[in-house]
């Protein structure tokens, strides 16, 4: 959550300068590569203002190198917040205004974000698939999502991907505890789910990777022939600056064949699309893969015990998302 991720990381004054007793950045990151096409999976309506123009959005989206991704509508009225919304919360409402606003945004899908313990939420699934929306995000509330598994089923027979908040939630109920990553085996039940647990888990990342191994070597097929779900990784912060480092080598040095399930994403929203903070995360995060990378391959970290790691960007960047959504990789990367 962008909030969230203010309160605990120190980021530069939007002139670029630092406030008085701001921590100055010691971490020399590094852009990811210009020949990848960036997208962003984790993008949110908040609904506390008017959104930019999509003209705008595209520009500033642009100007940090970010081709496209998943927007989120605003969420359910359903789902408490801690901001003041000024937008139309009805279900059809955030559909609506999430599909109009993507149909402006080439390169950017629109999510509906789904409460699954309202009554008709099969319903919701069903409708939002055949209006176009290209897939859900959820965020957990009070209650287990093993409990409200038939929401799932029904976008996973429209082969719709979910992608859900993991971690502490920084929202006022005390509910960060049915986000914890345990909490998500109970999608194995689902067949054929293609979801995605955010912000690596934070602070529960040895628990997050637990959750990957549980779906590693779960991945064949079932009894009854269906597949199994599959468990994608959003990077989107969440992980404070602390930490980012430790919980990107803990997500690719476990030696799970984490690269091409992992897809990078910022938490920022359309009515205000923040290009310093949006560079900042990518300089960051292009820093930390980087570093992985040529650690993999000089041999600073022991390779027996490790997948490829040769390249992890360009999944991370670009690839997985395709892979995620379902749409065609562009020709020139196959
Ligand atoms: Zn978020």
């Amino acid at each position: 959550m962008k909030r969230f991720c203010e309160h605990l990381e120190t980021s530069p004054h939007a002139d670029g300068s630092t406030a008085k007793g701001d921590r100055v950045r010691t971490i020399h990151g590094r852009m990811p590569d210009k020949s990848l096409r960036i997208h962003d999976c984790h993008m949110h309506t908040w609904g506390n203002g008017k959104p930019l123009s999509p003209a705008e959005f595209l520009d500033r989206t642009s100007s940090c190198g970010v081709v496209g991704g998943n927007i989120f509508s605003v969420h359910p009225a359903t789902r408490s917040s801690q901001r003041t919304i000024v937008v139309d919360q009805r279900n059809g409402a955030r559909m609506d205004a999430v599909l109009e606003f993507t149909s402006q945004t080439p390169g950017f899908l629109p999510f509906y974000y789904l409460n699954p313990t309202e009554k008709d939420a099969v319903r919701q699934v069903e409708e939002a698939g055949k209006c176009g929306i290209r897939g859900f995000k959820i965020i957990v509330g009070m209650y287990h999502i093993g409990d409200y598994l038939d929401p799932l089923c029904a976008a996973a027979e429209a082969n719709l991907p979910v992608m859900f908040h993991c971690g502490m939630c920084s929202d006022p109920d005390p509910a960060s505890q049915y986000s914890r990553p345990i909490e998500f085996e109970s999608l194995l039940a689902v067949p054929g789910l293609k979801f995605s647990l955010a912000h690596l888990g934070w602070p529960w990342y040895d628990e997050f990777m637990g959750t990957v191994a549980k779906y590693h070597f779960n991945q064949k097929i079932r009894d009854d022939g269906k597949p199994m779900a599959k468990m994608y990784i959003d990077l989107t912060p969440g992980t404070p600056g602390i930490y980012r480092r430790e919980a990107l080598r803990h997500l690719y040095l476990t030696g799970y064949p984490v690269t091409e399930i992992t897809m990078w994403g910022n938490d920022l929203g359309i009515e205000n699309y923040e290009t310093q903070y949006a560079r900042w995360h990518l300089e960051r995060d292009g820093g930390i893969l980087s570093e992985i990378e040529d650690d993999y391959r000089s041999g600073r970290v022991d390779r027996r015990w490790l997948p490829d790691l040769t390249d992890i960007q360009t999944p991370a960047f670009e690839k997985a998302w395709y892979d995620f959504v379902g749409e065609p990789l562009p020709q020139d990367d196959v």
